[in-house]
């Protein structure tokens, strides 16, 4: 452990198990001296993010469901208790029927789009707010986002409408909070093998491609992901925020596979 983090405080929300990006998140904070408050949706979750919480040493273990408001102001309130003010936030929280990340996107109900862009969007809207409201001296806000924002990836469907305005929703909160030295950025991380990502239909293809056509021929790990959000949560970032930042072994840069692969 190192101290770049030494005297910071923040949330993490969005742990389901020991593959969530949430987790590589959490895990580099910790290990540079963050002191991190952990979230669970569910009794079933808490029950698995607990144990993790302890290999951490964060005490602070609450449950949040984001379609519950109330849920959401209680965490808000109870870190203002125990801390005072917060320095960071991890939003790595997403949801989607799984019945709709197969197929047409025309074929999104009404009722999936709001609930999906609700969870998946507005949350870190909502959570944005309450998070500036205790950051007393600047601070770092970062989400999760995936390419699927700005290209069509098959059977992502209404879940990349979703990160097109997460995305666009960082540069509006950038500007907003800019002028209080809070940054907001985004983590574009290429597919991981997680609970979330397992709920796109070929999930193991999409997988598979993106490890034979990055440029470094790799697929994107939890701990990748949170050395990127070690760097956007310390000082060492100090001059970014409203960014989109891709850790994905460079497969957004790509305009076609790799030519040896096609010719297989
Ligand atoms: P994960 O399943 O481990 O985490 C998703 C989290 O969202 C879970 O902890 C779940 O409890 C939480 N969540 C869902 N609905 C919620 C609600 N109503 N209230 C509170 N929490 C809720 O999967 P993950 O892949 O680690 O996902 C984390 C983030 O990373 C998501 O935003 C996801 O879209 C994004 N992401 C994932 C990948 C990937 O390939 N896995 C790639 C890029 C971005």
């Amino acid at each position: 452990m190192s101290d770049l983090m030494k005297g910071k405080r923040g949330l993490v929300m969005g742990v389901a198990n020991h593959n969530s990006i949430a987790w590589g998140a959490a895990k580099a904070l910790a290990d540079q001296g963050a002191e991190i408050a952990l979230t669970y949706q569910g009794e079933a979750f808490g029950k698995r993010v607990r144990p993790l919480a302890d290999k951490i040493g964060s005490t602070l273990v609450l449950p949040c469901d984001v379609e519950d408001i109330a849920t959401v102001d209680k965490v808000f309130d109870d870190l203002r208790e125990a801390w005072g003010g917060i320095d960071f936030i991890v939003h790595a929280i997403a949801f989607s029927d799984r019945n709709e990340l197969k197929g047409l996107y025309a074929e999104t109900s009404r009722e999936n789009f709001t609930r999906t862009m609700v969870i998946s969007c507005f949350s870190f809207t909502e959570i944005a707010k309450r998070a500036a409201a205790l950051m007393n001296n600047g601070g770092s806000m970062i989400t999760m986002t995936y390419g699927g924002s700005t290209r069509v990836m098959p059977n992502y469907n209404v879940m990349g409408v979703a990160k097109a305005a997460l995305e666009a929703s960082v540069r509006y909160l950038a500007s907003d909070y800019g002028p209080r030295n809070i940054r907001v950025n985004a983590i574009s991380a290429g597919p991981v093998r997680t609970l979330a990502g397992a709920g796109v239909s070929d999930a193991r293809l999409m997988f598979n491609y993106q490890r034979r056509n990055s440029p470094l021929r790799s697929n994107t790990t939890i701990d990748q992901v949170g050395g990127a959000a070690l760097y956007l949560s310390s000082q060492l970032s100090e001059g970014v925020t409203g960014e989109i930042h891709y850790v994905d072994a460079g497969y957004n840069i790509m305009s076609m596979p790799d030519l040896e692969e096609l010719k297989k």
